[in-house]
């Protein structure tokens, strides 16, 4: 890990107090982790809990234990050759930078494919593989299910000198897919269904990304899973709850090997609960649903919970790390509420994000006893009290402003305490404006309100103490800065995408999740905000830049999060 990681953050879990005890038994004098993504997909936020996990014990782990080889790998488990792909690689490596980790090497399981061929071959010797001819169809019903045992195979009883010219043949391209595989010859009435003469090869006549044509036959996740780990010496190998019934198909595999493969670890496999977030999806088949069938616009729509997805919507690697730590590691599968994330963001930037002013939805005001020709300058601090952060702009104030169309009621109720007609109304860092007269436009709708101004109001020139209520946010009309605003929301409307079919969760897309405003009109200090930058657009929430689609002149902005939790209340009316 290079200078760029992260300081490890100081918490406990079940995980930690397995490797504290290993170490003080001398069980193991270091500590090696892995992140073993498959590329077959960008990485979403339930990656960066096992991102955090893993790079995050390494560590930890290398301070306790300065020069013992304490570290964490990335490995590409690139067993499938259909779905994977080298875009996918560069895409996770950059969001695992980003989210402010490095890696201690980087692997792919295909490197190791000659390895586990030849202990393939090994465990055929050692009678401890065959080759089994059945169809797919007849491997299933041979296996039972969970209240049947499984039958034996009558491929089971091949001799060695068979297994291994049928093993080789199969290497050679000899059969096509599906014809052969390799099983482990394990137990086929274990009650654990993974230990029923598990499949270790199949054959598959395509091209991989890593090793193109070299291979014709691809080892399993459950084979070749531990035997990258060992080879590696990973200590502990940390992985998701679904994997459990897998644990003692790991050890088989290891414990078949580890005499002849001289292992450097003999790694054990650890399961946590797998993050899971409501109003959203994270499965990669269902992420890979939504982009390839256009319903969002790409890998990193900010919908999305991709890494890619929070970045460009304008989540910061701290808030997503501190987001991580607050979830905690745990033993029993739960669901986190989006609210949790949405605070992360909003405490982070907090103290990041200047305070300026915007208006979305603008509703023109005349102020008609101000001359039309002048100009103010108005004093605007970028920071509330509570922020001990210092700095100011010039906010330019004249006849003609934007107020935001939610600010204006015709008829107001009794608590409305913004403008309406014969109401005062106080502008953010300015005067106090009061509503003399509306236009209508032929449908009825106000498209001008106008008012007047109280000079005495003026903040800081002895302003007189009037009680006024309200606070406003407005822009000059003839400095204002135009803007597109990308309003984003939480992706479903139900709280747990519906189970069943695949294609049935595409009905509760929240056709709200993303707001398009055309109109909106910024402050004239953000005509020159660079992609990438981050507001607080005064009582309407946090912003960003957006990376590719804003410019320095013509701002386009994303909102990251609303200043509060507009969902539940909007959920409780
Ligand atoms: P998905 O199930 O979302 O399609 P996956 O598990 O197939 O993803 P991998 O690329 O195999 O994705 O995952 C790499 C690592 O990330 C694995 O160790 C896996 O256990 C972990 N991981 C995946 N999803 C989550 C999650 N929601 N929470 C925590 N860890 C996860
Ligand atoms: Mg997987």
């Amino acid at each position: 890990m290079n200078s760029s990681a992260v300081a490890p953050a100081k918490s406990s879990d079940f995980i930690r107090d397995i490797i504290n005890d290993d170490l003080e038994a001398g069980r193991h004098k270091k500590v090696i982790t892995r992140f073993p993504p498959e590329p077959n997909g960008f990485l979403h936020i339930g990656h960066a809990k096992s991102i955090c996990l893993n790079f995050g014990i390494a560590l930890e782990y290398r301070e306790k234990l300065p020069d013992s080889g304490t570290r964490c790998h990335l490995r590409f488990d690139d067993t499938d050759p259909i779905k994977e792909d080298t875009l996918f690689e560069d895409g996770i490596q950059e969001d695992i930078r980003w989210l402010g980790f490095d890696w201690d090497g980087l692997y792919h399981a295909s490197d190791y494919f000659e390895k586990m061929y030849e202990y393939a071959e090994h465990l055929i010797t050692a009678g401890k593989a065959y080759v089994c001819s059945l169809s797919d169809p007849e491997i299933k019903e041979y296996r039972g299910s969970v209240t049947t045992p499984g039958r034996e195979s009558p491929y089971r009883t091949r001799s060695v000198e068979e297994n291994i010219d049928l093993f080789r043949r199969m290497r050679a391209g000899e059969f096509k897919d599906g014809e052969h595989v390799l099983r482990g010859k394990a137990d086929m009435s274990n009650p654990n269904m993974k230990m029923r003469d598990p499949l270790l090869y199949r054959i598959r006549h395509t091209e991989h990304h890593m090793t193109g044509a070299t291979w014709c036959i691809y080892p399993m996740y459950d084979y070749a899973h531990p035997i990258s780990d060992a080879i590696e010496g990973i200590t502990h190998s940390i992985c998701t709850l679904e994997f459990e019934n897998n644990r003692e198909l790991y050890d088989w595999v290891v414990d078949n090997l580890i005499d002849y493969a001289k292992f450097p670890s003999c790694p054990h496999q650890y399961e946590f609960a797998r993050l899971n977030l409501n109003y959203t999806v994270m499965s990669k088949r269902r992420l890979l649903e939504l982009v390839e069938g256009k319903h969002v616009r790409g890998w990193d729509d900010p919908r999305l919970p991709t890494i890619a997805g929070l970045r460009r919507r304008g989540y910061t690697p701290e808030s997503i790390r501190a987001f991580c730590t607050s979830v905690g590691v745990a033993k029993a599968n739960s669901t986190v509420d989006m609210a949790q994330l949405e605070f992360c963001i909003r405490d982070d930037l907090n103290h990041k994000a200047p305070r300026v002013l915007a208006v979305l939805k603008p509703l023109k005001v005349v102020i008609e006893n101000y001359p039309d020709t002048d100009v103010e300058e108005l004093d605007a601090s970028y920071w509330p009290h509570d922020v001990p952060k210092e700095g100011t702009r010039k906010v330019p104030f004249c006849r003609e402003i934007y107020i935001e169309q939610d600010d204006f009621m015709l008829e107001p109720p009794k608590d409305y305490f913004r403008l309406a007609p014969g109401k005062e109304v106080r502008l953010r860092y300015a005067y106090c404006i009061t509503c003399t007269d509306i236009i209508k436009d032929s449908n009825g709708a106000v498209v001008e309100v106008r008012c007047t101004y109280d000079p005495d109001t003026r903040p800081g020139s002895n302003p007189v103490n009037r009680k006024v209520k309200g606070t406003i946010h407005w822009v000059s009309a003839r400095h204002a800065v135009d803007a597109e605003v990308r309003l984003y929301d939480r992706l479903l409307l139900e709280e747990a995408a519906p189970a069943g079919k695949d294609s049935e969760f595409l009905h509760s897309i929240n056709p709200n999740a993303l707001q398009v405003l055309n109109n909106c009109k910024l402050e004239r200090s953000l005509a020159t905000s660079q992609p990438g930058d981050r507001f607080q657009f005064e009582r309407q929430g946090y912003f960003i830049a957006d990376s590719k689609d804003s410019k320095p002149g013509a701002p386009v902005f994303n909102r990251i999060v609303t200043l509060k939790d507009s969902w539940a209340r909007s959920q409780k009316k």
